[in-house]
């Protein structure tokens, strides 16, 4: 799958893009992500990506003639399967499923905002969604991008070493219920400051395990998101 990202800060994505199971999947081939300057993409002398607000107020705006030359030149003509997504605090709320829908993608391409937001035209006549990673306000959309890109390529088939781990993945319908938090885990040692890992975990045998868990799992989303338990 490949994720394009317009950003004014480039060099943002060297940290969450390069480490552990986003870079391996990179490095395999199964995820490519081409990152964007949005000031290669100005007209003036000054490389001006942003200007004051009409009707005047606090911050400067994100200006749509940059953003929409870039996306066209990234995606000349824009196929099926290829996503344009704004990153914003107002859009419809990112989560597993949303994940699990952006999977199936071929190509998203995310911008990325700065200061008090996007012209408005961006999300009105180019994105295709506009969306958001919670309820709270981020100071750009660089770090959401992040979120949404280390959560879909998880998802990706290969991305990570045992296939069946997404599943099982907390939020995940295919889990140890439907919707449900991931089981909790242990690991050595089977006693640790007399605090002991379950017993039916040491034992071996699969389909009490598999029952374990699943009760576990169960146990742990009615205390801390009962909300999750329909
Ligand atoms: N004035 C805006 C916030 C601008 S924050 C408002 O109150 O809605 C600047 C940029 O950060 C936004 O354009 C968006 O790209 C990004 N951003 C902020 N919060 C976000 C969130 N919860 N999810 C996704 N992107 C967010």
């Amino acid at each position: 799958m490949r994720f394009e990202i317009l950003t004014i800060f480039p060099d943002f994505f060297r940290g969450p893009l390069e480490h552990g199971i986003v870079r391996r999947a990179r490095e395999a081939g199964l995820v490519e992500v081409n990152i964007h300057d949005l000031r290669a993409f100005t007209k003036d002398r000054h490389r001006t990506v942003d200007d004051r607000p009409f009707g005047g107020g606090e911050g400067m705006v994100l200006k749509a003639e940059p953003i929409f030359l870039a996306v066209e030149s990234i995606w000349p003509e824009r196929a099926a399967g290829q996503k344009v997504l704004l990153l914003s605090a107002q859009g419809c709320m990112f989560d597993q499923s949303m994940a699990n829908r952006l999977a199936d993608e071929r190509e998203l391409l995310l911008i990325c905002g700065r200061y008090e937001g996007v012209d408005e035209r961006v999300a009105e006549h180019l994105a295709d969604d506009e969306i958001s990673i919670g309820n709270y306000v981020l100071s750009g959309g660089e770090l959401a991008a992040a979120v949404v890109i280390d959560t879909v390529a998880r998802l990706l088939p290969g991305v990570l070493g045992n296939e069946s781990s997404a599943a099982f993945d907390s939020f995940q319908e295919t889990g140890h219920g439907e919707g449900f938090l991931d089981c909790p885990h242990w690991t050595r040692p089977a006693e640790f400051r007399g605090w002991k890992a379950p017993d039916v975990l040491l034992n071996g045998n699969h389909e009490e395990i598999r029952r374990f868990r699943r009760q576990a799992a169960m146990e742990k989303t009615a205390r801390l998101r009962p909300d999750l338990l329909k």
